[in-house]
């Protein structure tokens, strides 16, 4: 903190992958690198403006087909307000403000919330043919559905 008094800071870095993941629990999608930031960090009356880019790549499971396939989420205009006061003030400790939570946010935001191997994934093979079979209706002829019933004589 003290570092930045008045000034604009220019921070390069990782963060792990597990302190980014703390508290996040999704079967389908786990951070397979560091959270790679590229920051300006300037302080304004009300908190520490927070400004640049973030990238990682995670290691997801298509929701169709269960296969496993990366995937990079970059975000070139990353911005956030870390406020010094209110309810979603930054968490100090002595000199140092975690700043986590605001990478951590916006990650969160562009992860896939049902991540498919790519868009036209038709899921696992049989599965896709039983689908494909359930789907030939046979073709109208404009009689109501219970026409082979009226056909019947009895
Ligand atoms: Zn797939």
């Amino acid at each position: 903190m003290r570092q930045l008094e008045g000034k604009t800071l220019q921070v390069t870095g990782e963060l792990p992958a597990e302190e980014l993941a703390a508290g996040f629990n999704d079967p389908l999608v786990t951070f397979a690198t560091p959270l790679a930031y590229e920051l300006e960090l300037e302080e304004q009356p009300q908190g520490i403006l927070l400004q640049g880019k973030l990238g990682i790549t995670l290691s997801c499971v298509c929701g169709r087909c269960l296969k496993t396939f990366a995937r990079d989420i970059e975000l070139p205009d990353f911005a956030a307000l870390a406020e010094y006061e209110g309810e979603e003030a930054m968490v100090k400790e002595g000199d140092f403000a975690d700043l986590t939570p605001y990478l951590r946010e916006d990650i969160y935001l562009a992860l896939p919330t049902n991540p498919l191997c790519k868009p036209e994934c038709r899921g696992l093979a049989r599965k896709a043919k039983a689908r494909d079979l359930r789907l030939q209706v046979p073709p109208s002829d404009g009689s109501s559905p219970w026409g082979a019933l009226d056909q019947l004589k009895l």
